[in-house]
């Protein structure tokens, strides 16, 4: 039998700089990589899904650098431990003994929930099992206060974070190379990759037009540069629109941190946001379900469906409130200053729950990542860490004027604002406002 490691890509669909990767490629071992369609994750989406699209056609890419340097990318749909115990025993019939298997790391539940009951099978089946961290530049843990215990206010975490990266013996954003040719092995007679279709997908998951919001994979410059004047500005392109890569590892998060060092400190503060709520949901899991601030969960939400019909649908008569809605239904991205507004709007103007609003965007962002969204949703709602307090309420027209002055990106999304044709507030502004913080007040002030 020929030992062999394998490499179990997840959340990072490239083949440079990738730790996990370049850790199994220096085992001393020839390398296999595996990729799981992961039924768990994969039955609750819709038929048409382009995030799955996306995957699809960047595995196809990667199956195509592993089998130019003469290595394979065995990818397999159902349940990860599943699927391994399957691939064990396949490389075992063709002559290999999987020795260890390499992964980096995912810090939310239920990736945690999984790797644990993998580590498990491995251990049985003496297995080695290696996680490594990739995907954030500093691990939850690594970025703790002195006292040991997670932070939950964002400023002296970002504090921390800079301390700890500076302390750091090896350069943390060092490049992890990886030397495909050599150190791989196609142990495998080739079998096609399973179709979206044999997944249960309609094949137009995987057309380019669904995920064009992200065609760049490497920040403009002049983006970075003019970061800090134009990030609020929804009608021109002023931020990177790296988030569905970070997402899907289809970029390195430490060659975007090189970049936010070079040229945008707020940049890399909004890298070190990201990182702040993935140790966030890691260290307390039940904010994925629950209010992170306990009390929050006294709120008597509304039930409301045509309210919460309008605000899906982009037509509650508030214009920068449509316009992000019908921008996330259309391209499947929204403007983060957007995404802030519609948000609070759900949460204090409608007074609807925000896990609803919050799987809502689930359903339809293309980048979206449970820490980032339940971490946003939460700020909106009041109820997060480090959360806005719940008396500050936005007024969606005075958020228009200030960052919409010229309607340019009201006008591309919602193009009867104006006419007759649009429809009248669902709520008046002053009169929700102020149920809203009627209503917090009362929930929160219970003994
Ligand atoms: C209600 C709400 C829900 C959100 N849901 C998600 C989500 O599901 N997935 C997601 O990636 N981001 C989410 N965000 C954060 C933010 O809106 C997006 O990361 C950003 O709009 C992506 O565009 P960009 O890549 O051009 O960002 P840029 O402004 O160029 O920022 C660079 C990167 O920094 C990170 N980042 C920026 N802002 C934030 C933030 N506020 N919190 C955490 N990370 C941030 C992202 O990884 C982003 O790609 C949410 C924000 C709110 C208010």
């Amino acid at each position: 039998m020929t030992p062999i490691s394998l490499f179990w890509h997840r959340r990072d669909l490239r083949t440079h700089d990738n730790r996990g990767l370049s850790a199994a490629l220096s085992s001393g071992r020839p390398v296999v990589a595996f990729f799981c369609f992961d039924q768990t994750i994969l039955n609750p989406l819709p038929k048409r899904d382009s995030r799955v699209g996306f995957i699809h056609s960047e595995l196809s890419g990667l199956s195509l650098n592993y089998a130019e340097a003469g290595g394979q990318l065995v990818v397999r749909y159902g349940s990860p431990v599943e699927q391994l115990q399957v691939l064990y025993q396949d490389l075992q019939s063709a002559g290999f003994e999987l020795k260890e298997i390499h992964t980096n790391r995912d810090y939310a539940p239920y990736p945690v929930e999984r790797d644990q009951m993998v580590e498990e099978w491995c251990r049985s089946a003496g297995v080695g099992f290696t996680l490594w961290d990739d995907h954030v530049v500093l691990p939850p843990e690594a970025v703790l206060k002195d006292d040991g215990t997670p932070y939950t206010v964002f400023t002296p975490y970002s504090r921390k974070w800079h301390k700890v990266f500076s302390a750091r013996e090896q350069d943390p954003l060092s490049e992890a190379v990886v030397e495909l040719r050599g150190h791989c092995i196609a142990p495998l007679e080739t079998v096609a990759m399973p179709t979206l279709e044999s997944m249960g997908f309609d094949s137009q998951s995987a057309n380019p037009d669904g995920w064009s919001a992200f065609e760049n994979r490497k920040p403009e410059q002049g983006i970075l540069e003019n970061y800090e004047e134009n990030r609020d500005t929804p009608s021109v392109i002023g931020t990177a629109r790296m988030s569905l890569h970070l997402r899907f590892g289809t970029v390195s998060v430490r060659a975007l941190a090189r970049l936010g060092f070079a040229h945008s400190e707020k940049w890399l503060t909004e890298l070190i946001w990201r990182e702040f709520y993935q140790a966030i949901l890691h260290h307390f899991p039940h904010s994925a379900r629950d209010a992170f601030r306990a009390k929050y969960d006294r709120i008597p939400w509304r039930h409301d469906e045509e309210h919460f019909a309008a605000w899906c649908q982009g037509r509650t008569g508030y214009p920068l409130v449509d316009a992000g809605m019908r921008e996330l239904n259309t391209t499947g991205f929204m403007h983060n200053r957007v995404r802030m507004v519609v948000a609070s709007f759900f949460c204090k103007h409608l007074l609807l729950d925000w896990r609803l609003g919050e799987r809502y965007f689930a359903a339809k962002l293309l980048d979206f990542e449970l820490a980032s969204n339940v971490g946003g949703w939460q700020w909106a709602s009041g109820s997060g860490c480090d959360a806005a307090p719940y008396f500050r309420v936005f007024n969606p027209e005075s958020q228009l004027k200030k960052f919409d002055p010229s309607g340019a990106y009201v006008r591309r999304w919602v193009p009867e604002w104006g006419s007759p044709d649009y429809p009248s507030p669902i709520v008046e502004h002053k009169f929700a406002r102020q149920r809203a913080i009627d209503t917090y007040k009362a929930a929160l002030s219970e003994a």
